[in-house]
């Protein structure tokens, strides 16, 4: 009950299925160009901060300047946080599976994607794997579609 209006919510139950296209800037483009065709995951530099961005952006978040300066990236990195998802999404993989946002070695910022390997046969074994700050390696798909899906992140060993 809304303590002002005295109603209770108003609630409409919507289902969306897009299709859409996406241009990407000049450049994501070349990130996931690079990503795709080499193998090779780029960060960027902002000339204000020298914070390296990845995935990297036109404009700087903190700054507001254009970056510059392509930096390449180790595939290594650090976990910095997850979530277990138990909810079918339609376009995603059925549940459950594990979202992660990795810290490339030699970035200031986090990339997002799909942490693979870890045993989900339970929520505990789950977390027993997964610490934040644990090293990662970062993975590449055999077949690359030049989406930030074609990698991936696995708990180093
Ligand atoms: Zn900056």
């Amino acid at each position: 009950m809304n303590p002002k209006t005295g109603s209770d919510p108003w609630i409409v139950e919507q289902h969306w299925d897009l299709t859409y296209t996406h241009t990407a800037d000049p450049v994501t483009a070349t990130f996931l160009r690079t990503l795709r065709d080499e193998g090779r995951v780029l960060g960027i530099r902002c000339p204000v901060c020298e914070r390296v961005l990845a995935p990297p952006r036109p404009i700087c978040d903190r700054d507001f300047c254009e970056t510059e300066g392509w930096v390449d990236l180790a595939m290594t990195g650090t976990l910095e946080l997850f979530t277990i998802m138990y909810l079918a999404i339609d376009g995603l993989p059925d549940p459950p599976y594990v979202l992660a946002y990795v810290k490339p070695d030699g970035a200031d910022t986090a990339i997002g994607g799909f942490l693979e390997g870890v045993d989900l046969s339970s929520t505990e074994s789950a977390l027993a794997q997964l610490e934040i700050g644990a090293p990662v390696t970062i993975e590449l798909r055999e077949e690359r579609q030049g989406r930030i899906t074609d990698l991936y992140f696995r708990l180093a060993s």
